[in-house]
């Protein structure tokens, strides 16, 4: 008798059909589903949100060839876009109402073409019944790779747990949101993270990395990875752990908005995305065109660059970056 050949996971493609945005009528959507001969926890990996940013859209095209070989137990669920015509037209926003996709969710069935197209997209993650979802984004090209977790605003220590312990799984720099009080006015809770966490109380994880508009390789392989390193800890596959070279340990960090510009000038920096500042450090100067320096600006607190600005010329109440400060601080 010849001994029985192992099962190989299966990977198909559904078209799922999207309302319209564009009173041009619905279109279909690939959706690649890729499932492990073994039962196992569903994740849903999305990319492209905002339709500017690349990374992703390349990552699940990778991840849509090797996952089959690698997967061992489980089901992931891929969408390469949830902004095509952003991604076509080349916008952050769904071009159909010049709307943040990302402020959106879990959308709307009779509001504007965004919040018609996010409702359109979580019905499908609803009928998938997802443990676990990874958001691609992309920042700056002036950045090193992170993870974000949410806030949960019921504030639900066990699931928060849980989606730290995915987050240190993706090998880079983890970052907790913006504090209670900024997450809630930013309306954090209706990006996809915030309300996959906040609505399903499923762990829900947020990956930035590389440049917007193009794809990078390292930034897809660095996504990649991370991804592989958040399916190994979630027992879907049996991938080596990744370690990001950028990686900033210790912590806890959460996000923090760079210094805010105070004059118009071009923004010279001082600390590079990756470089532990301490209080009091230089961080920018704002020259004008004439020379003359118009500002300094010094970090009140300790913490790290995360990315600078894809801008030249700044004016008053710009980010001069985003860092990471330690979480009590
Ligand atoms: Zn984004």
């Amino acid at each position: 008798m010849s001994p029985s050949k192992p099962r190989e996971s299966t990977h198909r493609v559904h078209a799922m059909s999207l309302p319209t945005t564009t009173g041009r009528g619905p279109r279909e959507l690939p959706v690649h589903i890729v499932q492990a001969p073994k039962p196992g926890p569903t994740v849903l990996i999305t990319a492209n949100v905002h339709g500017d940013e690349a990374t992703g859209v390349g990552a699940v095209l990778e991840l849509v060839q090797r996952l089959p070989e690698l997967l061992t137990s489980g089901t992931v669920v891929l969408f390469p876009t949830l902004n095509p015509e952003g991604l076509s037209q080349r916008t952050r926003e769904v071009p159909a109402d010049h709307m943040d996709l990302n402020r959106a969710w879990p959308g709307d069935p009779r509001g504007g073409p965004t919040e018609r197209l996010a409702h359109g997209f979580w019905t499908e993650f609803l009928r998938h019944d997802p443990d676990l979802v990874i958001d691609l984004h992309t920042d700056s090209p002036a950045s090193i790779p992170y993870c974000i977790v949410d806030r949960h605003l019921k504030g639900s220590q066990r699931l928060l747990k849980k989606a730290e312990l995915l987050a240190v799984a993706t090998g880079l720099t983890v970052l907790r949101e913006y504090p209670r009080v900024r997450y809630v006015k930013y309306q954090l809770e209706r990006s996809l993270s915030g309300a996959v966490l906040n609505t399903l109380a499923i762990p829900s994880l947020t990956i930035e990395a590389g440049p917007r508009l193009y794809l990078d390789a390292n930034a897809v392989e660095t996504a990649v990875n991370s991804v592989l390193g958040v399916l190994t800890a979630a027992g879907l596959a049996a991938c080596p752990a990744p370690t990001h070279p950028s990686r900033v340990e210790g912590g806890p960090w959460r996000r923090e908005s760079g210094l805010r510009v105070g004059q118009a000038g071009v923004l010279i920096t001082h600390a590079q995305p990756g470089e532990h500042f301490g209080r009091g450090q230089l961080l920018a100067e704002i020259v004008g065109l004439d020379g003359v320096q118009r500002e300094r600006l010094l970090s009140p607190r300790q913490g790290v660059v995360i990315s600078l600005p894809e801008r030249t010329w700044v004016v008053a109440g710009i980010a001069a970056g985003t860092y990471a400060v330690l979480e009590g601080d």
